[in-house]
Order: C-alpha cells, then sequence, then structure tokens
C-alpha cells in the first residue's frame, strides 16, 4: 500500500543495518565497537551546567567553541575542522559533497558496510578493491581512475592498521582525488593522518568521539582537512539541517577533549584488554587478524562463524558475525572489561570443548 506512495529511488535503497542494541539484563554486549567504560565525569557535569533555559534558544550554528577545542587539542586551524551529528553524518556530507564526480568511488572490498550505503543514497558508483591475502590494504591496487578513495584505518571490520607513509604514498599518487581515511579507531593503537593535512590539500581525516572517547550515546563525529573541503561540507551541511550539534553534544564534546588523563586511561585500558584477548583467543585455536582498534576479528578452524554466534547467544554473549564474502567463518568481538572478556572467553572454552 505504502509502497506505492514511494519514489521508485527510496524503494530501490538498501539501508544499513546497525548492530542490535538489545534491552536484556546482564547481557555481556560486544558487538557493536561501544567503549566498556563510561565517559569521562566531566561530561555529564557539563552537560547538567547547560540543563536550562538556554535550551529555548538554537545551538550555535557553527559549533564555535566544540571546534575550537578540537582545533587546539589537534593543533590545527579551526578552518581545518568540520563537526557533525557522529562521524556517520560527517562521512554522508563527504559522500555527498565530495565524492559524486561520475567516476567510481574506491574503497576496500572488506570494509565499514555504510560506504555502500551512502554510494546508493548518493548515486555514487562504487569500485571495491580487494584487500591482500592477509586482508591488507595495498596502496598500488588504488592506481585507477576514480572520484575518491576511501577506508577506515584501522580498517573495520578487520582491524588491521596501514602505516602513514603508506597513505602519503597514496595521497601523493592521487592527487586529483579526495582521499579520506576513517580514523573511528586510531585512537586505539595507530598514528593518525592529521600529521598528513598540511602537507596534502586532498586529505580529509574523520573521527569520532563513539568509541574512544565513550560518547556514542551523545552523537559526534567531526572531519580534519583543508579550509577548502571543509567549506564543501559546510556547504552541505546548511543545505541540509543547520543545527545537527545540540547544545548538549556541545558542552559534552568541550568537555571530552578537556581530560585528557581521563581519554588516556580508558585507551590504555582497552589497549591491555585487546592484547590479553586476543592472546587467550589464539590459545583457543582461534586465529585472529592482528588489530590495532577496539575489536579483533577471529575464526576458528572447526566451527563456523554463525555458530559459535548463536552458541555465545545462547549465553547471554553478543559479538558481531557478517554475512560477507571472506570474512563469513569470522567472529568481530569488541573489546570488553576484563570481566567481560573473562565470560566470553569461558563460555568459548564451553562451546568448543
Ligand atoms: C563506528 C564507526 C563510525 C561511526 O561512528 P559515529 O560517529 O558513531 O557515527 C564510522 N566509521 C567506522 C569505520 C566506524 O566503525
Amino acid at each position: 500500500m505504502t509502497r506505492r506512495l514511494w519514489s521508485d529511488f527510496v524503494s530501490e535503497l538498501e539501508p544499513y543495518v546497525p548492530g542490535e542494541q538489545p534491552r536484556v539484563d546482564n547481557l555481556v554486549k560486544l558487538n557493536t565497537n561501544e567503549n566498556p567504560y563510561g565517559p569521562s565525569p566531566r561530561v555529564a557535569e557539563a552537560i547538567k551546567a547547560e540543563l536550562g533555559d538556554e535550551l529555548r534558544l538554537y545551538p550555535p550554528p557553527n559549533a564555535d567553541a566544540l571546534k575550537q577545542a578540537i582545533a587546539d587539542y589537534h593543533g590545527v586551524d579551526i578552518r581545518q575542522v568540520f563537526v557533525g551529528n557522529g562521524s556517520d553524518e560527517v562521512l554522508a556530507h563527504a559522500f555527498n559533497g565530495l565524492f559524486r564526480h561520475g567516476k567510481p568511488l574506491l574503497f576496500p572490498d572488506i570494509t565499514y558496510s555504510f560506504y555502500p550505503v551512502y554510494c546508493g543514497l548518493y548515486e555514487i558508483e562504487e569500485r571495491r578493491i580487494p584487500l591482500t591475502d592477509s586482508f591488507e590494504i595495498a596502496v598500488d591496487d588504488y592506481l585507477v581512475p576514480n572520484g575518491g578513495i576511501i577506508f577506515p584505518n584501522p580498517n573495520a571490520p578487520t582491524g588491521r592498521l596501514l602505516s602513514l607513509d603508506r597513505i602519503a604514498s597514496l595521497l601523493r599518487r592521487n592527487p586529483d582525488s579526495v582521499v579520506c581515511v576513517d580514523e573511528a579507531y586510531i585512537d586505539f593503537g595507530g598514528d593518525s593522518a592529521i600529521a598528513l593535512v598540511n602537507e596534502f590539500d586532498n586529505l580529509l581525516v574523520i573521527q569520532t568521539l563513539s568509541k574512544s572517547r565513550s560518547l556514542a550515546g551523545l552523537r559526534l563525529g567531526f572531519a580534519i582537512g583543508h579550509p577548502e573541503l571543509i567549506e564543501a561540507l559546510e556547504r552541505i551541511k546548511n543545505s541540509f539541517n543547520s543545527y545537527p550539534v545540540s547544545r548538549l553534544a556541545i558542552a559534552g564534546g568541550v568537555a571530552a577533549f578537556a581530560d585528557e588523563a581521563y581519554f588516556r586511561q580508558t585507551c590504555d585500558t582497552v589497549i591491555a584488554s585487546r592484547v590479553a584477548l586476543v592472546e587467550a583467543l589464539e590459545k583457543l585455536g582461534f586465529e585472529v587478524i592482528p588489530s590495532a582498534a577496539n575489536f579483533a576479528l577471529a575464526r576458528h578452524p572447526d566451527y563456523s562463524g554463525e555458530y559459535l554466534m548463536a552458541a555465545l547467544r545462547e549465553r547471554k554473549i553478543i559479538v558481531r558475525h557478517f554475512h560477507a564474502a571472506r570474512i563469513e567463518q569470522f567472529l568481530r568481538i569488541t573489546v570488553g572489561t576484563p570481566q567481560q572478556i573473562t565470560l566470553l572467553l569461558a563460555a568459548l572454552e564451553e562451546i568448543i570443548a
């Protein structure tokens, strides 16, 4: 019925399917790469201080206080910073404003599954470049005509990191394309390509406060790049929604960047837990892809990913499984607290005993 009221375009869209957020007590939730620790206590304080009559007013449309905090933190000019309602929104604007050139957008065959969705939404031709057999991005494979290049670093859901040297080489050899590095997980063990933005005017780096700063629920993401790339994103944003970042989000985001000690401590804890998790999985016979993120992609030689996921779910532990070529056998496991990891390992031990 309703379908007849839809445009052909909306009927043919293939929307993204997010990892589930079940409301089950005592669930060990290791499926969407959220931080197992809460945000800095200063975030809640800042948000509370913002709760009042001012909420009747629209927020500052350019979120300048947050942009300035990000610019100061990363040592760039405020004109090099764009902020949005989660990095998914920032990514969407990048696709819309920077990748619609009538040539294919290049991204890895195994990558963030929102990229093909945005290609569908913005009618961008895509070309998937296979990762190597060891799931690495080979930048030499990206020297084909393109309307842009995008990949996460570390890649998701593999966790593999690409070095800044390789990224610089890719940028140098694709001077006429925007190269977008989606650094959702960079704080868990990689060097940010923000170090390259003053050298390459075709580089756009996107980060989020959802993972390393424990603020997935507040919805904040940002991009850093040449002021002209940022201006393109602003033009899209101001043609779509003038106020994507709320007063509460601006206050919380500024507070998050002000608490460096808390940030470092949670990242270090997650990294140490990842190392322990990988070691323990390998002891159980899993093959684990080397990860620089807050998750690990792992497979067991004797049990399918689908079977293990279902067996874990029966034990109130949820992880992510992808019905996708080359990674069908794998599970993507978010790094939880040491206690959650202990529960996961005990369950796996029981399942594969
Ligand atoms: C989580 C994630 C995002 C989205 O982050 P939000 O800021 O919460 O929208 C973007 N890219 C990748 C690769 C991610 O894993």
